[in-house]
């Protein structure tokens, strides 16, 4: 089912100015309960979360199984965009598509665009990121500021950033999400099996922790370009308590 002709990010950005929320934190807690919507939490096997609409009544339900701040809020402000984007009475989201961006059903993309631009919107954070470098510092900077994931948060970053560069996220040790910035002229790696000359490989592998600043790396550790004979750097930040780690890659 089709929302209509606007952008999700459009449609995040006229729930957020109909209620006059134009500063950061947003809490879509907050949000829910100008709408109306309910919160409640359930055991369910297989879907993270449900927005349901019965009898003009507008219930999100959470799956008692998030047990982690940031994504229950990241959930609550997809759930919105189910809502806000005319998807139905029912909407059942799995486990995986929730901060997944990558998606391939249509809705649970738009509710992720939605969510996104609901807690970062652009009206703000496009200048927040103009006035920073690229760098795990600038993404910790916003993720503070906004209440955000740093994941999210670096997504986000890099979609806005003027400045060459591209994001992994590697999970279990493998490449789990990956994103470029305009400028950043590369080809990312294809393969989601985590390259040995990556300091990423070393943390998941070898139980090295990777450096804590830019380090020059190889080309082939993150990119697939036989040309690219340019020096790279990696920047890789370990999520201990979820066995992730996010990596930013820059031009030397
Ligand atoms: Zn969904």
């Amino acid at each position: 089912m089709s929302s209509n002709n606007y952008s999700p990010e459009h449609k995040a950005r006229e729930l957020l100015h109909s209620f006059g929320i134009l500063k950061p934190p947003i809490n879509p807690y907050n949000i829910c309960s100008r709408l109306n919507i309910k919160i409640s939490h359930a055991y369910f096997d297989k879907a993270n979360a449900f927005f349901t609409l019965k009898n003009g009544v507008k219930e999100i339900i959470l799956n008692h199984s998030i047990n982690y701040s940031l994504r229950e809020k990241f959930t609550i402000a997809h759930e919105i965009g189910h809502y806000w984007l005319n998807h139905g009475q029912i909407t059942a989201c799995p486990t995986s598509d929730i901060m997944n961006y990558e998606s391939n059903e249509k809705i649970e993309l738009e509710a992720d665009r939605f969510a996104a631009e609901l807690l970062m919107p652009s009206f703000t954070f496009a200048e927040d990121v103009d006035k920073l470098p690229l760098s795990i510092r600038s993404f910790k900077i916003l993720a503070k500021k906004y209440k955000t994931s740093l994941t999210s948060t670096a997504i986000k970053f890099i979609e806005n950033t003027k400045f060459p560069g591209a994001i992994f996220l590697s999970s279990n040790g493998k490449i789990s999400l990956k994103f470029k910035s305009n400028k950043f002229n590369y080809t990312l790696r294809h393969n989601d099996e985590l390259n040995p000359h990556s300091y990423a490989y070393d943390y998941f592998i070898r139980n090295i922790d990777p450096p804590n600043a830019p380090v020059r790396v190889c080309s082939d550790a993150w990119l697939d370009d036989e040309n690219a004979f340019h020096s790279f750097t990696e920047h890789s930040f370990p999520y201990r308590n979820f066995n992730q780690v996010l990596t930013l890659i820059q031009h030397n």
